[in-house]
């Protein structure tokens, strides 16, 4: 059952639209995350679920209440910001009581509470400690102790990882996901790393210019990207711009002239006719790279350009319609700059969009 619902919501700053009609509904205990790009509208819309900022037009709802008019303290919301922003001069235990003593909770209320809470993000023991004497990753889990001890009903994460390094990242994902599931509260997360998305998300949406592009659970919105825009933002690099020629109804297959090729793809859901323009994506990993294969969508390339990144190579490659493709392989032994390699498109992993 919906929980948070935001109903038509717009956010002017002057003439500018920073969140443009936007609509969405969080059922109770799901996490969804708000995935796009600096600037997108991600923090103005958390804001407004918050109560710092006011919705220009539109209805934001809380467990079956309109929530528009209630100042932030009163909507029982826990946010946790990417700095942190703890007291620096009080001890860890003074900052997760922070919001209790403001609501006067009794003393021995606030001792159990605070005690569950850093129980939660297992930061027992460390109550006398400043901040300061805390590392990044143990700092944003008091932030989240603070924010989750006074019970909210709706959790706002805005971007919480980014101030951390990769592998104490990784670690409080795991965290939050295990605390999110474990307090069953519903969250949303301002992320725009998408991989951070994915791996904690029950749900993205995936937002550019105030707008929403697509909504979906991870796996659909990775392998089913609505928009070149998602295709790009969800890790696809390679685009081409090209028209129908023909589709067959039997195979659901397209042929589709590219510069002067001809790319055979599935067009899947896509209602694609002859004639149509169209953009046929690929992602770097779903080329393959000297095969054995015969068919079609095989071509030559030459490789200029080769850098390891750990697991995979990413191989720069110009091709006859396409002088800038994106191919990592797991394997690049005896692949070197210059070389001239077989490049094939397996049909069912290009992606095309009509134009
Ligand atoms: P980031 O990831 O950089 O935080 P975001 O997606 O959270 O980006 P917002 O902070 O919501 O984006 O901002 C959306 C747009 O609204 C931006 O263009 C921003 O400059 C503008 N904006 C935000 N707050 C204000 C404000 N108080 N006055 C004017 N413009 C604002």
């Amino acid at each position: 059952m919906a929980y948070l619902e935001l109903i038509d919501v717009t956010k002017k700053f002057g003439d500018f639209t920073a969140v443009n009609n936007f609509n969405l509904s969080v059922n109770e205990g799901e996490l969804v995350s708000l995935l796009g790009s600096s600037g997108c509208g991600k923090t103005t819309t958390l804001r407004m679920i918050a109560g710092f900022t006011a919705p220009t037009s539109g209805t934001i709802v809380v467990g079956g209440n309109v929530v528009n008019s209630l100042p932030p303290y009163k909507r029982n919301v826990g946010i946790v910001f990417q700095n942190y922003a703890l007291f620096p001069h009080l001890t860890i235990f003074d900052n997760v009581a922070f919001g209790l003593k403001i609501k006067k909770l009794p003393k021995a209320e606030i001792i159990k509470r605070v005690g569950k809470a850093l129980e939660l993000v297992k930061l027992s023991g460390l109550e006398q400690r400043l901040p300061r004497e805390l590392s990044g990753g143990q700092q944003q889990r008091v932030a989240l102790a603070r924010a989750l001890v006074t019970e909210p009903t709706v959790l706002l994460l805005d971007e919480p990882l980014s101030n951390l390094d990769a592998k104490h990242r990784t670690e409080m994902q795991i965290e939050i996901k295990r605390i999110q599931k474990e307090t069953g509260i519903t969250t949303i997360l301002v992320t725009h790393d998408q991989e951070e998305a994915m791996s904690l998300a029950d749900r993205i949406v995936v937002m550019k210019d105030g707008m929403i592009q697509q909504e979906g659970i991870p796996r659909e919105v990775f392998e089913r990207p609505a928009n070149p825009f998602v295709a790009d933002f969800m890790g696809v690099s390679n685009f081409f711009d090209g028209k129908v020629l023909n589709v067959d109804p039997k195979t659901n297959e397209a042929k589709v002239k590219v510069e002067e090729q001809l790319i055979t793809a599935f067009i899947g859901q896509s209602d694609v006719k002859p004639g149509d323009e169209v953009t046929i994506a690929i992602r770097p990993e779903h080329i393959e790279v000297n095969n054995s294969s015969s068919g079609c969508n095989i071509w030559e390339g030459q490789v200029y350009g080769l850098s390891y990144k750990g697991s995979v190579t990413r191989l720069v490659v110009k091709s006859a319609f396409e002088s800038n493709l994106n191919i990592d392989v797991y394997d690049s032994k005896g692949i070197s700059n210059g070389d001239t390699i077989k490049i094939s498109f397996p049909l069912e992993k290009l992606i095309i969009f009509k134009k």
